[in-house]
């Protein structure tokens, strides 16, 4: 079996991936399983793998890889390939990637019509036994750390309370929405830097996890919120926004940061902060937009830009995990290499496409010419 990894560190609409699909440990444990590990040159330049450490891991590495497109067995990626690349893959080749499915219908129609075997690592279920697989959770715990660190580089001042003869600092007010895999890792660094935590989710259920790491959990009475069978949030009716908004308002104000994580699986992320509010927080305050690369939590945010909006910092970077492009690479790496192990055949050397197991039939979005997620078939059509 031949597995490909392309360099992906090229400008792409204004942003250069900084990450790889594999580290030098997934490359050594995949060789040891006979696997024949294909690099492009450079893949790992961004997050401090050079070539050569790929090929002491037993990998090969090459500047043109066009010939090994068409026979490679599968394609690893951290995100989409583009047509050029995937047109170039022989039928059933098996993509794993960042797929953004429900936003690039087109890409997975055309995949699916190219015979290609598409697994979306977004779609992984969220259960016990796909966990080390999940790379939603592995790049959201990154992201929940980067976004506190990029927030504290911004403010003019620190977290920490500190008492020296020249005064005394009172520690940071910080707020987060949004208290899943990133929001509760923000709580836990912004916590570790000293400041004051606290944090609101539409899932109230997790209210404890955000006590149990020293923040406060501010309640907001919207009515029946709850959330999906698969742990994720349900989408609040317009009044129950107004409500959360309105709720928001004096802890936002008050607050030196702010950080939004809410996200809507499949769907465009709620929009939680006004112009009007930000204008209520100090100048100089800093607001973490989280989403805005994907629509924005926070009106005036810029994807992939700092803004400044009515005398506060709004930082809508995206792509969190790349700033600790190392970290976010060997988590990454894992997550794949894990995937594989679970359905990998040693002795037929083959990938074990068994699409009545529960986690392939959750992420396997396009086979045999079709598109297989039944979910994903639903949004296409509009349901
Ligand atoms: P996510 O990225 O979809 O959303 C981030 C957070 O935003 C969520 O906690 C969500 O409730 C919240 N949110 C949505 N709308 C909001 C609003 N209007 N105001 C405030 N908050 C809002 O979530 P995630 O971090 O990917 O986690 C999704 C679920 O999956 C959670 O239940 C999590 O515990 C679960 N999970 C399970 C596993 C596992 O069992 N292996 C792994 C990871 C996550």
């Amino acid at each position: 079996m031949k597995i490909l990894i392309l360099n992906e560190g090229f400008e792409k609409q204004g942003h250069i991936e900084k990450r790889c699909a594999v580290s030098v440990s997934s490359v050594k444990r995949m060789v040891k399983r006979g696997i024949t590990v294909v690099v492009q040159q450079g893949a790992g330049a961004l997050s401090g793998y050079p070539d050569e450490a790929f090929i002491e891991a037993g990998g090969t590495v090459q500047q043109n890889c066009d010939a090994d497109l068409q026979d490679a067995d599968i394609l690893l990626c951290v995100n989409r390939p583009d047509e050029s690349v995937y047109t170039l893959l022989k039928a059933q080749a098996l993509v794993i990637g960042h797929i953004d499915p429900f936003f690039q219908k087109q890409a997975v129609e055309a995949m699916a019509k190219r015979r290609l075997t598409t697994l979306s690592v977004e779609m992984i279920p969220r259960s016990s036994r796909a966990q080390k697989m999940d790379a939603l959770s592995s790049q959201a715990s990154l992201a929940g750390y980067v976004m506190v660190m990029q927030a504290a580089n911004h403010l003019p001042s620190i977290l920490p309370m500190m008492m020296t003869p020249s005064g005394t600092i009172k520690p940071a007010k910080v707020f987060i929405i949004g208290a899943g895999v990133a929001g509760l890792q923000a709580i836990a660094t912004a916590k570790r830097l000293g400041a004051n935590v606290t944090a609101y989710d539409t899932r109230d259920v997790v209210a404890e996890q955000v006590e149990s790491l020293g923040g406060k959990f501010l309640k907001i009475d919207i009515g029946e919120t709850g959330q999906t069978k698969d742990g994720y949030a349900k989408e609040l009716t317009d009044e129950q926004k107004q409500k959360q908004q309105d709720a928001q308002r004096d802890a936002i104000a008050d607050s030196d940061i702010v950080i939004t994580t809410a996200q809507l699986f499949g769907r465009r992320p709620p929009q939680l902060i006004s112009k009007e509010t930000l204008a209520l927080m100090r100048p100089g305050s800093v607001v973490m937009d989280m989403a805005a690369t994907s629509g924005g939590n926070v009106e005036g945010s810029v994807p992939g830009q700092v803004a400044t909006v009515n005398g506060v910092t709004v930082i809508g970077y995206g792509n969190w995990s790349q700033f600790v492009a190392k970290d976010a690479t060997d988590m990454y790496a894992n997550n794949l290499y894990n995937l594989l192990d679970e359905f990998y055949d040693d002795e037929s050397a083959q990938f074990t496409l068994n699409m009545d197991d529960e986690i392939l039939a959750g992420c396997v979005i396009t086979h045999d010419g079709e598109i297989t997620n039944g979910m994903l078939k639903q949004a296409y059509q509009g349901v």
